[in-house]
């Protein structure tokens, strides 16, 4: 591919992991048991809309909490944010001693707790109860992926919840949330009702293996539980998120590609120019080769070098054809062949189990060919660039047009049913609505405050710039000049503004 193949590779920096747990609590019959988890608020910055356990990063102060038969302090303070957010997030007090307190007792150390009157370590003390190890069985230790601008190294523990405690939701965190049988928790995420992280999912998998003896082995039993990169994510069943790293914009630094299909798959986006990612990339596609499934086809959202980058190895590796829209395929001339073209409401039926049909949207606004991906069983929606789960998207015209991007995010809008977004970039989201809805607001708040620039004055991009995105790193000001320069054009075209001679924009009075 053209110039991102040449480019000389800047690596911007993933953020560091901060250290976290979870408590995957649980109840009932060892052989069926329960496991406690909840939908996350549909507005938070971290995994909006996902099913997850309570948990949280870990605190000065939990390295103060003693911790009898830990194998040392650092598991010790895990074990001691596990609780502490345990007890905060669900009110479930974990502690050996607990049981002798009244719930008016339980209740007034948890207001202790959180008012900050008193420490966790301190109210242990107070009340003469202990943590011990053996309440906290080790159920693995996941690194959030660096396509996240929040990342957590998050040690798992499965709790089992002490008798006569329930737990429940006490935090914004989240929004509603149960008791379920594990078994049926796993088989819930398989029928796309819900949304959630791999290590959550493994987990409710494993819990509904039994309460085993071997159960911290089950736990550890894939790579990705021992801290090993997660290079492959499957948020729904069926839908593969492979993020690679790409020349992108920051904050993004990857690029996500999607494997889709439970046994032929599509392949979309696969847009690393570099040589190790895609060596990532084709070592998955073989490996389910291996398992018997057939790669179909190489599909492209649109033109972008991030999104396109890795096209020509995989073709040549698989002998894949590659399909987009005409659109995006006249703009790749000479640089990557489309063998066919996508059009508007195509269906792609992709058998197995579950099977997944997804149909083409052609949704233009950051590029004029730019096609989203809806399967409305599944509630999912391929957004490429138009939505994503990091970074915000770029109008850049002549390609980028806000009248049709407007457009494209009412049609997201008005799809019957969503449960999952994945965009180009970033995480998926599990609050497409909420997500859009965002998206939208911005927008429309953003055209307001160019506008109200334009009336007081600024009459180029540049001045809008410095007068309407003071929310803006001054490192960012030219591109977004160029997203200013798309809103210009709308309201030129909606008769709000009027370009002067001399190209100096004024509003109409
Ligand atoms: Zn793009």
């Amino acid at each position: 591919m053209s110039e991102a193949i040449t480019l000389q590779e800047k690596r911007p920096a993933p953020s560091v992991p901060k250290d976290a747990a979870a408590v995957v609590l649980v109840r009932g019959d060892a052989r069926e048991p329960e496991v406690f988890w909840a939908r996350r608020g549909a507005r938070l910055a971290f995994q909006p809309g996902f099913y997850a356990f309570p948990g949280g990063q870990r605190d000065e102060a939990d390295a103060e909490v003693g911790v009898e038969n830990a194998d040392d302090s650092e598991a010790a303070s895990m074990i001691a944010c596990a609780a502490r957010e345990l007890f905060e997030e669900l009110g479930v007090l974990a502690a050996r001693g607990a049981e002798s307190l009244t719930k008016g007792q339980r209740e007034s150390v948890l207001d202790d707790l959180t008012s900050g009157r008193m420490s966790f370590a301190e109210l242990l003390g107070h009340y003469g109860l202990k943590l011990d190890a053996r309440d906290f069985r080790p159920a693995g230790r996941w690194v959030t992926p660096p396509f996240s601008p929040r990342r957590f190294d998050t040690h798992f523990f499965v709790v089992r919840c002490p008798a006569k405690q329930e737990p429940r939701l006490l935090t914004e965190e989240f929004d509603e949330g149960g008791w379920e049988r594990a078994s049926e928790a796993y088989e819930r995420w398989r029928r796309f009702e819900l949304m959630a992280a791999p290590p959550v999912i493994h987990a409710v998998r494993t819990v509904a293996g039994g309460l085993t003896e071997d159960l911290t082995e089950r736990f550890l039993s894939v790579p990705q539980a021992r801290r090993e990169p997660v290079r492959r994510i499957e948020f729904l069943p069926g839908f593969v998120c492979v993020p690679l790293r790409t020349p992108t914009k920051p904050p993004a630094t990857t690029t996500n590609c999607y494997v889709v299909g439970t046994s032929d798959f599509v392949i979309f986006d696969p847009g690393s120019p570099y040589e190790d990612e895609q060596e990532v990339l084709s070592e998955f596609v073989r490996e389910l080769q291996d398992g018997g499934r057939r790669p179909l086809e190489i599909v492209l959202t649109h033109q972008h070098p991030d999104h396109v980058g890795g096209v020509e190895r995989l073709r040549e590796e698989f002998g894949l054809t590659v399909a987009a829209h005409r659109l995006t395929a006249e703009e790749l001339e000479g640089k990557v062949r489309v063998d066919r073209l996508i059009k508007e409401g195509e269906l792609m039926e992709l058998e197995g189990d579950p099977s997944i049909r997804l149909r083409a949207m052609h949704t233009p606004g950051h590029t004029r060919g730019h096609l989203s991906f809806y399967d409305e069983r599944a509630g999912a929606l391929l957004s490429g660039d138009n939505v994503v789960g990091v970074g915000s998207v770029l109008i850049d015209p002549e390609e980028g047009n806000v009248r049709d991007y407007l457009a494209s995010l009412e049609r997201y809008r008005r799809l019957p049913r969503l449960v999952a977004l994945f965009g180009g970039h970033g995480p998926a989201v599990g609050s497409p609505s909420a997500k859009i809805d965002e998206y939208v607001s911005h927008r429309l708040k953003r055209e307001r405050d160019i506008l109200a620039a334009v009336r007081a004055g600024a009459g180029t991009p540049e001045e809008v710039v410095a007068q309407a995105y003071t929310d803006v790193h001054p490192k960012m000001h030219a591109l977004a000049a160029r997203a200013v320069s798309a809103h210009l054009i709308k309201l030129e075209e909606d008769g709000l503004v009027r370009r002067r001679e001399g190209g100096r924009f004024t509003a109409n009075t």
